[in-house]
């Protein structure tokens, strides 16, 4: 009967934090405890809006995200999980349930309560195991304070755990970024993602730092050492930021990346539905206000031309180191790939930076040390 259903992701947003950190642009804000609650109700009731919309929809991942999800109470978590399961039909046998955590914010209280809540897979924000780099980034925590709960994650029995970590901070050197990195592997966890630092406008950082402070030349040679010192760690690149162990990549990022079908819930939630792309009111008290029915809420509801969805099938699928396959790209949009993108693949093979095998295509190392420059080929003019 499943098989007749469409896969869905669900993404859950948590806005608040404990503090905002110095380079962060997400919605997220510290809140008060009244908020959280508030925010709590509203959520449950767009979730409840839904029930008569999402009958069509088997959901076999769900991200609970922020802002600091583990910043609320775990009977808070309990709640929503308890709000989607009487209006989503999940795939039980194989669902994977994250939620993202900061350290400081971790509690044996609340991890009981994810476990209660059905979730099977911790995500960490810890950025860097430096105290001091901690420290410029605003960050609320120490390596030790991780250490701690971490370990404490790992006694209750969450098996598949993920690590951020956070390259190309102003001051930053080869030799702490590689500390970082090894004490990482120490804690063997199952995934690690690895994102340079953008600064972005609006940020603490952006008034405290210029372009000049990031090394460009530096990141890409810590980009060829991550990969290599995790590769000799058992870990392997599945995408251009993220490794894992065998049989531990996301498969929720993976959806996206695949452009399955994902629902965003909460505020300012992103979503990508019957190809048409929108995202949720991002002011909070407006959310708050009206998010008894999904459809209030939703804003710059944008339908995918046939372009646009072939765009995104390109350089969305090319970050994942297994590519494209172009028998789907044939069978999604019914025609041949040689047809739209030959020349530009021709000429990606050629410079050494596409590799084409059986059906697949994808992007070789010198293509990923520039891979915006190789996926923006594939956009139309
Ligand atoms: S914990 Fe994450 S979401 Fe919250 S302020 Fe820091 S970077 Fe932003």
């Amino acid at each position: 009967m499943n098989n007749q259903k469409k896969d869905l992701g669900l993404y859950i947003h948590i806005p608040f934090c404990v503090k905002k950190c110095d380079y962060c642009d997400f919605l997220s804000a510290p809140a008060n405890d009244d908020t959280k609650r508030l925010y709590v109700k509203a959520l449950i009731a767009e979730i409840d809006s839904l029930k008569e919309v999402v009958s069509e929809y088997l959901v076999k991942t769900i991200f609970i995200g922020g802002g600091t999800p583990s910043s609320i109470d775990g009977t808070f978590i309990i709640e929503i999980m308890k709000a989607v399961q009487n209006v989503f039909e999940l795939d039980v046998q194989d669902i994977e349930i994250s939620i993202e955590v900061n350290p400081g914010t971790v509690t044996k209280e609340k991890l009981l309560a994810y476990q209660q809540a059905g979730i099977n897979r911790l995500s960490f924000g810890l950025q860097s195991t430096d105290n001091l780099e901690l420290k410029k980034l605003g960050r609320i925590h120490t390596f030790e304070t991780f250490v701690d709960n971490y370990n404490l994650a790992r006694e209750l029995g969450f098996k598949n755990i993920n690590i951020d970590l956070m390259s190309a901070l102003p001051g930053q050197t080869l030799s702490s970024w590689l500390t970082t990195l090894n004490k990482v592997i120490e804690l063997k966890p199952e995934h690690i993602s690895a994102y340079s630092l953008i600064i972005e406008e609006g940020t603490l950082f952006y008034t405290r730092y210029s372009e000049d402070d990031q090394d460009e030349e530096l990141d890409r040679v810590i980009y060829r050492e991550t990969k290599d010192t995790l590769e000799k760690a058992g870990y392997y690149r599945y995408e251009i930021s993220n490794y894992a162990k065998a049989g531990y990549e996301c498969k929720h990022n993976s959806s996206y990346w695949m452009r399955t079908p994902y629902l965003g819930l909460g505020l300012g939630a992103s979503s990508l539905i019957q190809n048409t792309r929108f995202h949720n009111e991002e002011n909070l008290m407006e959310y708050i206000k009206l998010s008894n029915d999904y459809r209030n809420i939703r804003r710059e509801m944008d339908k995918l031309t046939l372009n646009t969805q072939m765009e995104e099938f390109m350089f969305l699928g090319l970050r994942m180191q297994k590519g494209i396959s172009t028998k789907t790209f044939e069978q999604e949009f019914k025609v041949s790939i040689e047809s739209v993108y030959g020349d530009v693949i021709k000429q990606s093979i050629k410079e050494g930076l596409l590799i084409a095998k059986e059906n697949n295509l994808y992007l070789t190392d010198k293509g990923i040390d520039i891979s915006n420059l190789v996926m923006s080929r594939f956009i139309f003019e």
